[in-house]
């Protein structure tokens, strides 16, 4: 037998934690149950006290199609265990729950998805856990914000909208000189483009609903990490009731066979999107990893395979001349998230980033011209056909 950790991500997105049943099913079946049977007490009892791995209760996890899940998404991150979650937030506020306390400290670098800004700006600190957020400019100011009370240091890269890249052996190696993790967001790059936890990072989270599930037809969560750092989670989850459903484990299975397929294409088509659009006189700059240069290209060279399937753009438009471009559009649907198989276009200032005041939409680099586009699976030259339609309109 070959070793399974040098099999290719296609190989182990197929074929990683599958579990095949007594009928010969192929792959592991959906277990809608809420509980499991045992057939004794002394049974019972070695899984309620940890002894043996066996299933029990849904919403504590322990479950044959939500493991097996876990058992691919761990696989796929290079982790040693993984928990599935109801949704990305739901794993991020189990995440923060797990690993800080009252009177405890987060710092977030750069920009992070609206929210998880939320979560950390005005939900945490009503049950005492505070965070300094810094521009992800700012990484170099990370030992003078990180205290004896900073336990978490939590980042997104590429981030949202502006596709900033963060050093992330560089972060990860701060917040451990002080005592602290480092989770970071792997949401828009996918396993197949980057994996944090081979570059120093303790925790990786994903929401599922982007990429990984890939259809925009489930909402999900994971974190992946050491076992000993998911334990802590673990119980939030379980008691916070914040399981992933059976039903939208096995679909997320589903998806996740097929993920280097998708997210290889979608790769593909966002490279010749940016190149069209960086080139087009009414277009003033192009945010995409594969178009770094300088710093961010040798930070995107030495963590990314993939510059992956969003990229933003600043229209040289005024704020009506950008909605009626956006409202021209025929293939780029117009709705917020992104991964799905159909192309998505937003305006940040109408969506994502709504709720910021102008002077924090400043401080981003966040202006009115600015459109956010997630490449779906349709030809390129289709997509490329539909902006230079709206473009020439302008
Ligand atoms: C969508 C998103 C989340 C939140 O995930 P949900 O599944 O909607 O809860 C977190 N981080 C990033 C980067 C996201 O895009």
């Amino acid at each position: 037998m070959s070793d399974p950790t040098e099999q290719g991500l296609s190989t182990r997105c197929v074929h990683a934690g599958e579990q095949r049943d007594s009928e010969g099913a192929v792959h592991t079946p959906l277990y809608t149950h809420s509980t499991f049977a045992f057939g004794s007490t002394a049974d019972l009892l070695d899984v309620v006290e940890g002894r043996a791995p066996g299933n029990l209760y849904t919403r504590y996890g322990f479950n044959p199609t939500i493991r097996s899940l876990e058992a691919k998404l761990a696989d796929l991150e290079g982790g040693e265990q993984a928990l599935a979650f109801s949704s990305g937030m739901a794993a991020e506020a189990a995440t923060f729950l797990g690993h800080t306390r009252a009177g405890e400290h987060i710092v977030c670098v750069g920009d992070v998805y609206g929210g998880t800004f939320e979560l950390l700006s005005t939900n945490l600190p009503q049950v005492g856990i505070t965070t300094t957020f810094l521009r992800p400019d700012e990484t170099a100011r990370l030992p003078e914000v990180l205290t004896d009370r900073t336990r978490i240091v939590f980042f997104e890269t590429p981030s949202n909208p502006a596709l900033a890249v963060l050093d992330i052996a560089a972060v990860a190696a701060r917040a451990r000189a002080a005592g602290a993790l480092s989770v970071v967001d792997n949401t828009f790059a996918t396993p197949v483009n980057q994996n944090p936890l081979r570059h120093g990072a303790d925790l990786v989270v994903h929401s599922a609903t982007k990429y990984l599930g890939g259809h925009s037809d489930l909402t999900a969560g994971v974190l992946t990490g050491p076992a000993s750092l998911l334990a802590p989670v673990a119980m939030w989850r379980r008691n916070l009731g914040q399981t992933i459903a059976p039903e939208t484990a096995a679909l997320l299975a589903r998806s996740l066979r097929s993920l280097p397929v998708r997210v290889r294409a979608q790769n593909a088509t966002a490279a010749a999107v940016a190149s069209f659009l960086s080139t087009h006189p009414r277009v003033a700059r192009v945010n995409y990893p594969g178009l770094a240069t300088g710093e961010a290209k040798r930070i995107v060279d030495a963590q990314m395979r993939g510059g992956g399937g969003v990229l933003s753009a600043v229209l040289d438009a005024t704020a009506e001349q950008t909605v009626a471009f956006v409202d021209r559009l025929r293939l780029f649907t117009i709705a917020p998230s992104l991964g799905g198989v159909e192309s998505l276009v937003t305006q940040p200032v109408t969506t994502t980033h709504h709720g910021l005041t102008p002077a924090e939409r400043a401080r981003r680099g966040i202006t009115d011209s600015m459109i956010r586009l997630s490449v779906g699976l349709e030809d390129a030259d289709d997509l490329v056909a539909d902006l230079a339609q709206a473009l020439d309109a302008l």
